[in-house]
């Protein structure tokens, strides 16, 4: 029987990285020294390498991950693993959620420790996205799932999937809804297809998007915070250059009350979504009274952000404004997500 193709598109990050001369660890791998790394990947796969660029994940930007997607749109391959860094894997793998609509496997993972390091995860969290990406299960629900990061040999959803640690091994988790699959020995044992029906909603109105960046500012709400860059920003030459702004919220969708002035002026210049700082929503919508609580805010025109994390709540609105979609359109895009 001939093995699956599975075409592995490399971007950078530690797992890519390698020692200079003072021992500091530099971007350097490629594509075909990942797979090299991993010689049994042969004998489940024909693997097809491919480098796309060579920088830290904290660097890539919404057009690369455009271009990105693009490029995966015409692999011709039965799945495809995408290697990066680790720092911003929540938000690149949302995005390629977002902008992906394919029949086959695509898996994106990573590496905590370096390969300089005594046991770097590097080459096992890549054969196990391999191994997730020839699975069974996962190729014929590839399309239910969507887009998967595989981490630690666990699956965990794109719209879900978090960094909840700057260093160790264990760094990802899905807070919300715990992991789709795990893997275990050389098996992927499935747990749960994910709900995917805000997903979905928005990829239709966001098919074939185009636009150029819409950059969107990140306000997150702190003890006595009065929210003073707010209007700075707005008075600003083209307001910075920012079209919209996501402001990461107190609990269940609360501001400070000395902020509210800045926040209502702010939902009054730009699209701007409400989402939970604490992590992960579903926000409250009617519960509390006052002028910075949910009622008010939503009455005001703030976006409700549902269950997405900030920074993916920020690129879902990126999203939308590159596609020059309108405020009602995005508030109920966003409103699907709870
Ligand atoms: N700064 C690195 C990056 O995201 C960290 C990592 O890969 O884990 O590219």
């Amino acid at each position: 029987m001939s093995k699956p193709r599975i075409h592995v598109l490399a971007l950078g990050g530690t797992i890519a990285t390698r020692p200079d001369s003072t021992g500091a660890m530099q971007m350097g791998l490629g594509a075909d020294d990942l797979v090299a790394a991993v010689p049994v990947l042969k004998e489940i796969a024909e693997i097809g390498a491919e480098t796309v660029s060579r920088v830290g994940s904290h660097s890539l930007s919404f057009d690369q991950i455009h271009a990105l997607a693009t490029r995966i749109r015409d692999v011709k391959a039965d799945g495809v693993v995408v290697t990066q860094g680790t720092d911003t894997m929540e938000e690149t793998s949302f995005l390629l959620d977002l902008l992906l609509d394919l029949e086959i496997p695509v898996i994106v993972t990573a590496a905590m420790r370096n390969p300089a390091l005594t046991s770097p995860d590097g080459p096992g969290n890549l054969l196990a996205a391999v191994r997730v990406a020839t699975d069974d299960w996962v190729r014929k629900n590839a399309k239910a799932l969507g887009v998967v990061a595989v981490m630690l040999d666990e699956v965990y959803a794109a719209s879900d999937v978090l960094k909840v640690h700057p260093t160790r091994l264990n760094a990802f988790a899905s807070t919300q809804t715990g992991p789709l699959a795990a893997l275990v020995e050389d098996r992927v044992v499935p747990f749960a297809l994910p709900v995917r029906n805000a997903v979905v909603a928005a990829r239709s109105k966001l098919a074939g998007v185009s636009g150029k960046a819409a950059p969107v500012a990140l306000f997150w709400m702190s003890l006595d915070d009065d929210a003073a860059l707010m209007p700075f920003m707005l008075a600003a030459p083209d307001r910075l250059g920012f079209r919209g702004a996501v402001i990461a919220a107190m609990g269940g969708g609360h501001t400070p009350e000395r902020a509210t002035e800045n926040v209502i002026g702010l939902a009054k210049a730009m699209p701007t979504v409400v989402s939970p700082r604490a992590g992960g929503g579903p926000m409250l919508r009617k519960t509390y009274g006052g002028s910075s609580s949910e009622i008010a805010l939503r009455e005001a025109g703030l976006i409700w952000g549902g269950r997405l994390h900030p920074l993916k709540a920020r690129v879902l609105l990126e999203t939308c404004l590159r596609a020059g979609l309108d405020r009602a359109t995005i508030a109920e895009l966003f409103d699907a997500f709870g």
